[in-house]
């Protein structure tokens, strides 16, 4: 729990209500820890203090609610971003656009703005994070944040899939869908980069090339897929259109500052596409030439890879399980009483995607 921005976490006793008529109980095995948890205990995006953060969770379904369907206790699921599934952008199957993305998942609270969580003093917490705060060996979530998944593949890996991996995956695969053997340059190799450069690979894209500062980071990226490795400098869009022969045909920028994007639109060729999915403070303001994006070129901004979490989850795991989406390299575990030390980690860039294990 985040008492105070910047945090530490700490790990307190909490009540927990009845989960409601389309809510479900999840014990949590396992979340993922991922940079929005890190800007929101420092109070760049809300909910604030005291609130409880989390929202890669993965785990067991203890109970549903008596209107419930599809699950039932001792289901595997992954918890994911909830959604209205009413409005507009819900009903033309994007959820990840939903008109309440924002007061749904970074509100604190339930929809009806109540919470299921209080601390020992009986005082309210924020919670409900993403839907579900699986910073929290139990959670109640939304039935449609809990994405249920295959028994054989190994639920304490899983957690990530709800939000970094699905947002970088799913960029590639469902926002830019490059067509097989176009050019794509990924900026930032962390997990979400990593797990664009995978699905890249999927894709069929060539040259892939990743950009980061961190040599070792890059060599990951290469090990996972990417042809080229570029290390981010002064003439970054140089290399990219030396390797590209002018330009590429998709970006995607995984960093979320204004030089970055500025960076992957630069490097786009004519008619190219250019992602964004990192998340940085409200007001950010980025410059772009405009005769160079008058050239047919795009600029798309992407929420956790504008996927539908209940059919594109699944299909992650079973990518995973035949090896073709080997998320498990870029994952390190820590025992939850450690959780400010993976934190910790994340942020000096020593682990690329930490899970706590309850
Ligand atoms: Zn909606
Ligand atoms: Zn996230």
């Amino acid at each position: 729990m985040v008492r105070a921005k910047g945090g530490p976490l700490q790990i307190e006793d909490v009540e927990l209500g009845e989960p409601r008529a389309e809510e479900v109980l999840v014990r949590t095995v396992a979340s993922g820890i991922c940079h929005t948890d890190i800007i929101v205990r420092d109070q760049v995006l809300p909910p604030g203090p005291p609130a409880i953060l989390g929202h890669e969770g993965a785990g067991v379904v203890e109970a549903v609610g008596s209107q419930v369907h599809g699950l039932a206790p001792g289901d595997h699921v992954v918890l994911a971003p909830v959604s209205c599934s009413a409005c507009r952008n819900c009903l033309r199957g994007h959820p990840m656009n939903c008109d309440s993305f924002t007061a749904l998942n970074f509100g604190g609270r339930r929809a009806d703005g109540s919470t299921a969580y209080r601390d020992s003093t009986g005082a309210e917490l924020n919670a409900h994070f993403f839907g579900q705060s699986s910073f929290s060996n139990h959670v109640i979530v939304p039935q449609r944040g809990a994405v249920k998944v295959p028994t054989e593949a190994p639920l304490e890996l899983l957690g990530p899939l709800g939000c970094g991996l699905q947002t970088g995956a799913g960029a590639v695969l469902s926002a830019l869908a490059p067509p097989a053997g176009s050019s794509i340059v990924v900026f930032g190799a962390g997990g979400v980069g990593l797990a664009a450069v995978m699905a890249a690979v999927i894709a069929g894209c060539d040259p892939i090339i990743a950009v980061d500062l961190n040599a070792s980071r890059l060599d990951t990226a290469v090990e996972l897929g990417a042809t080229h490795a570029v290390r981010a400098a002064d003439d970054t869009v140089e290399q990219i259109q030396a390797i590209t022969r002018g330009g590429a045909d998709f970006a995607l920028d995984a960093v979320g500052l204004p030089a970055t994007l500025r960076q992957a639109v630069t490097a786009l060729n004519i008619g190219g596409t250019a992602g964004l999915v990192g998340a940085n403070a409200v007001g950010q303001e980025v410059s772009l030439d405009l005769m160079h994006l008058l050239f047919g070129r795009t600029v798309k901004g992407i929420v956790e890879g504008d996927t539908v979490p209940a059919l594109f989850i699944p299909r992650l795991v079973e990518l995973f399980l035949r090896g073709r989406f080997p998320f498990d390299k870029i994952i390190e575990r820590y025992p939850f009483s450690e959780i400010n030390t993976a934190i910790e980690d994340a942020e000096t860039g020593r682990a690329i995607k930490p899970v706590v294990l309850y």
